[in-house]
């Protein structure tokens, strides 16, 4: 019998580290997939439509939403964003486990959606707002009314870290990638979600249960 599988949520404000630490999560286990959200915004030098995200317009986004097909969504710094729904159902029912980059109003929606019960959530904070700033501006992905504009965000963000399952400030990559590790190897090992067990125990029930032989 396979376990359902696992929707690790991964909240941070920008620049403290989460896309790195999902990146070496995945390097660490190839079986966790990354679930692609769709956004409104346009892509950055080096992002590829179908792999950081899926990007399209206004009306598309709207059409998904209507149907049904968002998992959860909103909006953050003035754009759209959203997980497509089917990707997921398909990998629990497959036991296979989801990572998600999304904030915490994603967080909080399929928190408190069915699926609720197999989520894993970790806030990510930086060490300090000045190493926030200075990680922000050594990415030079944005101008720099967009640094501020995130730098403020990143307050409301942080205000969200108590919803969180686990918490990991992020002093050294290396020690919170290795908690990271930590919390999915315990996670996986929840007695929920090992369906196993019962017919495993069922089995030395029966076993000991035999006359011991010689
Ligand atoms: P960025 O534009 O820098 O890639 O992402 C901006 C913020 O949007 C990040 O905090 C990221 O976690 C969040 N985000 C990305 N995809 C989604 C999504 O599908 N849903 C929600 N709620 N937030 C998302």
């Amino acid at each position: 019998m396979t376990r359902r599988g696992l929707l690790i949520i991964l909240s941070s404000p920008s620049g403290a580290g989460k896309s790195t630490l999902a990146r070496r999560l995945r390097d660490w286990d190839p079986t966790i997939r990354f679930s692609v959200s769709a956004t409104t915004r346009a892509p950055r030098p080096g992002e590829v439509d179908g792999r950081e995200y899926h990007f399209v317009d206004k009306d598309r986004f709207a059409a998904m939403v209507e149907q049904g097909a968002m998992l959860e969504h909103a909006e953050v710094f003035g754009n759209l964003y959203g997980t497509p729904a089917a990707p997921v159902e398909q990998a629990l029912t497959r036991g296979e486990d989801t990572l998600f980059d999304i904030d915490w109003q994603g967080g909080q929606q399929i928190r408190n959606s069915a699926l609720g019960q197999d989520v894993v959530s970790i806030f990510i904070l930086p060490p300090s707002m000045a190493e926030l700033e200075r990680r922000l501006t050594a990415r030079a992905h944005d101008s720099e009314a967009v640094i501020a504009a995130r730098m403020g965000k990143s307050l409301a963000e942080i205000s969200h870290w108590a919803e969180y399952d686990y918490v990991l400030v992020n002093r050294d990559v290396d020690a919170c990638e290795q908690s990271l590790r930590t919390i999915l190897t315990a996670e996986r090992l929840r007695r929920g979600r090992q369906p196993w067990l019962n017919g495993f125990v069922r089995d030395l029930s029966a076993e000991g249960a035999r006359p011991l032989s010689g």
